[in-house]
C-alpha cells in the first residue's frame, strides 16, 4: 500500500482553509500534516484534528509532501520561495497576482511542480472548455460580456475566474484579452466596440461565486453560467490537484491538466 500524501494548508483558518480541512477528512490517500496561519492570527496554537496551527511554514517543511495555499499574493510568493528551495509542490489557489507577481510564480515553477487555477471547481473547468467551443462556433458576430458575483469580503475584482473565462473566449477568437477587456462602464462610453470583452462585478452578502458569460447576437443570446453553492467544490478540486501533483516534475500546471480536459 502506498503511503498517504501529507498535505499542508497555508491560510488554515480562512474560508477556503476551513473548507479544505473539512473536505480532507473524507478523502482516503491524503492526510492533514501541517496547518499554517499568518503570524498573530487568533487561530495560532489551536488544534484541528490533532494538528496544531502554527505560524512558521519554514519550521514544518519536512512534515508535508504538498502545500495547498489559499491566502494572499504576498504570502503565496513567500511560500513559493520556501517550497521551491525545499522541493515541495504547491497547489496555488490564491488569486489577484499582478503580472510581475505572476512572473514570480512562473519562476518558482521551474524548480517545483505548481498547480495554479483561478478556480479549482470541476464545473468551472468544464465551462472553460465549453466556452472555447461556443466562441469558435458562434464566431466574431456575437458580443461577449462576463458578469460575476461574490461575497462582500472578496478583495480583488474582477474575479480570477472571470478573467480566466474571458481569456478562454479571447484565445478562441484570436484576441488578446489585455487589449480588448473593458472593466465596467460609466458616463459617455460611446457605442460598443465589437472586439471588446466586457466585465461587470457584483459584490455582496455571502455569494460564494457566480459567473455568467453572455454571447449577445442579433435576435438571440446564449448564456453559460456556473454557480458555486459551497466552497466544498473548490476544496475537493484543490485536494484532487494535490494528490495529482505529488511526484510530478517541475512545471506550471492547471486544473485542466489535473482533469485531463
Ligand atoms: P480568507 O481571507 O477567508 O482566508 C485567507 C487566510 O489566509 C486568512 O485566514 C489569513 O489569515 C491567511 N493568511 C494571510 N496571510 C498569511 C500568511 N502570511 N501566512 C499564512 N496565512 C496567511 O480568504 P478566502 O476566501 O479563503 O480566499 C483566499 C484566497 O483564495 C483569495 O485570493 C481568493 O480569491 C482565493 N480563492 C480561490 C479559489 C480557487 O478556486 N482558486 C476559490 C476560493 C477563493
Amino acid at each position: 500500500m502506498t503511503a498517504p500524501v501529507r498535505i499542508a494548508i497555508l491560510g488554515a483558518a480562512g474560508r477556503m482553509g476551513q473548507a479544505l480541512i473539512s473536505s480532507a477528512r473524507d478523502l482516503p490517500g491524503l492526510v492533514l500534516a501541517a496547518l499554517i496561519e499568518r503570524p498573530g492570527a487568533p487561530a495560532i496554537g489551536q488544534s484541528v484534528d490533532g494538528v496544531r496551527i502554527g505560524a512558521d511554514l519554514a519550521a514544518v517543511l519536512d512534515h508535508f509532501d504538498v502545500l495547498i495555499d489559499f491566502t494572499r499574493p504576498a504570502s503565496s510568493l513567500a511560500a513559493l520561495e520556501l517550497c521551491s528551495a525545499a522541493g515541495k509542490p504547491v497547489v496555488l489557489g490564491t488569486t489577484g497576482f499582478s503580472p510581475a507577481e505572476q512572473a514570480e510564480v512562473a519562476a518558482a515553477a521551474r524548480f517545483i511542480a505548481v498547480c495554479q487555477s483561478a478556480n479549482f471547481s470541476v464545473g468551472v473547468n468544464v465551462l472553460l472548455r465549453l466556452l472555447a467551443d461556443a466562441a469558435r462556433a458562434l464566431g466574431p458576430g456575437y458580443d461577449v460580456e462576463i458578469v460575476e458575483a461574490h461575497h462582500r469580503h472578496k478583495v480583488d475584482a474582477p474575479s480570477g475566474t472571470a478573467l480566466a473565462l474571458g481569456r478562454a473566449v479571447a484565445t478562441a477568437l484570436g484576441r488578446d484579452l489585455e487589449a480588448v477587456a473593458v472593466y465596467g462602464r460609466e458616463g459617455q462610453t460611446g457605442a460598443r466596440d465589437s472586439q471588446t470583452i466586457g466585465f461587470a462585478t457584483v459584490r455582496g452578502g455571502d455569494v460564494i461565486g457566480d459567473h455568467t458569460v453572455l454571447f449577445l447576437g442579433e435576435g438571440e443570446r446564449l448564456e453559460l453560467s456556473h454557480r458555486a453553492s459551497s466552497r466544498g467544490n473548490f476544496a475537493g478540486g484543490a485536494l484532487r490537484a494535490a494528490a495529482w501533483l505529488h511526484g510530478r516534475p517541475p512545471g506550471l500546471y492547471d486544473m485542466k491538466a489535473v482533469l485531463g480536459l
